[in-house]
This record gives C-alpha cells, sequence and structure tokens, in this order.
C-alpha cells in the first residue's frame, strides 16, 4: 500500500460542500458532500435513518450519486443496501473494507468503485482524496476535502477510535493519526461520531486538546488507548 504524503495537498480538487447531520441510537455522524454546479452528491456512511439522508438530499436539490464508506462496522453501513436500491448510488470503498460492505448488500446488485490510498473521488465537478488509515479497522479511510477532512472513526474530537475491535491495530492507528496531525492545522475535522464538545474541530484544535494527538510516542499511545474505551 501506498502512502501518499497528505502534506502534498497542492493538487487537490475543489472541495464539494458539506453538510453534516446526526443519525441513529449511537450518535453517528453522517455528511452529505455535494457540488454547486453539477448538484451531484455523495453521502458518507450511510446509515440508520436513509429516509432522513433522502429528505435532506431532497432540501437541498441534490442527486446522490455516491456513497463514501469510512469502514465496515455495522454503525456505518447498514443504510447502504436501501440507499442503493433508492439511488442506484455507487458505493466508494477501500477494497480491505470491502467484504463487510458485501455482507451489508447482501447480494443486491451495486456498483463497486474501490478506492486506493491518495486516490481522488470525483463529486461532480468537485472531488475529495481518499486516505487509507487502518487502526480503527483494517482498511478504514478519511476522505480529505481541500480545508477539511471527513475522519471516520479514526479521529474524533477530544478523541479516537477503539483499536480493539477484531481488524483494530493500535500501531496502525498511531501511525494514521500521525498521518492526520501533518495536515494544516486549519483542516476542519468531521467524525463518525458525535462523542466531543463540539460537531466538529480543526487539526489545530486537536494537536492542543486531544490526548491521543499529544502523545509523544507510540508507547504512551498505546497506554493510554489501552486505558480508554469510547
Ligand atoms: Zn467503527
Amino acid at each position: 500500500m501506498t502512502s501518499a504524503p497528505v502534506s502534498d495537498l497542492a493538487n487537490l480538487p475543489p472541495a464539494p460542500d458539506v453538510f453534516q447531520m446526526e443519525v441513529g441510537l449511537l450518535q453517528n455522524f453522517c455528511e452529505i458532500l455535494s457540488c454547486p454546479e453539477t448538484k451531484q452528491a455523495a453521502i458518507v456512511d450511510p446509515a440508520w435513518e436513509v429516509d432522513r439522508l433522502l429528505a435532506e438530499s431532497r432540501r437541498l436539490g441534490v442527486t446522490i450519486t455516491k456513497m463514501l464508506i469510512t469502514h465496515g462496522h455495522n454503525d456505518h453501513v447498514e443504510g447502504i443496501p436501501a440507499l442503493v436500491k433508492a439511488t442506484g448510488a455507487a458505493v466508494v470503498v477501500s477494497a480491505g473494507e470491502l467484504a463487510r460492505v458485501q455482507d451489508e448488500l447482501a447480494g443486491v446488485p451495486a456498483t463497486i468503485e474501490l478506492v486506493s490510498d491518495g486516490q481522488d473521488v470525483a463529486i461532480g465537478r468537485r472531488g475529495v482524496r481518499a486516505l487509507v488509515t487502518p487502526g480503527h479497522t483494517v482498511a478504514g479511510t478519511c476522505f480529505l476535502g481541500d480545508g477539511y477532512l471527513i475522519s471516520g472513526d479514526v479521529l474524533f474530537v477530544g478523541g479516537c477510535g477503539r483499536t480493539d475491535f477484531p481488524g483494530g491495530d493500535t500501531a496502525l492507528m498511531w501511525h494514521s493519526l500521525q498521518r492526520l496531525a501533518a495536515l494544516p492545522e486549519e483542516t476542519r475535522v468531521y467524525p463518525g461520531h458525535d462523542y466531543g464538545s463540539t460537531p466538529t474541530s480543526t487539526i489545530g484544535r486537536e494537536l492542543l486538546e486531544n490526548p491521543y494527538l499529544r502523545c509523544e510516542t507510540l508507547d504512551a499511545f498505546r497506554a493510554l488507548r489501552d486505558r480508554g474505551r469510547k
């Protein structure tokens, strides 16, 4: 797996607009990423309340053409079959998370677009870049827009994802967080759950306040991660 340097942001495509909404019983965040010119849009991690996601998309006047999957945990993917049936949108996922998506689809025919690290995903005339950031799961993926990061369950406001689920790996999580920490400080962070004091943050604020980003060594990170549970 190649790891494109995230500091090389000069050729990022123009970013889609972001609309964040909280769904379900586990404080999950979904985002609707949309191109203002073409009105094409992608939904990040469809789950829990597909009817609401569709209603908000209609209210925004956008057409869902893709769904971007940060990782295969149930609370992030269980809406995929319903959204495929409603929209025919393509499912954008990393190869390492595909098996869980196919389990969820359970034979529902769907267009799959595999993404690898550093690859751009077009949303109308806008786009985001996939950053494969393992650690919470085997090939969890963040999506970087010009100015913001969809961080899934890798980076939370004031926290980070657990590494003790199947496929989790504390050392890989550490390396993934180091990559995200190198993004420009003004990068706005849209996490996969509303676990923090605010719904979004910035890389700069997290560098100051997030104990998991303040760890200076993998050992310190491991000790802290093993103590925390959320
Ligand atoms: Zn998860």
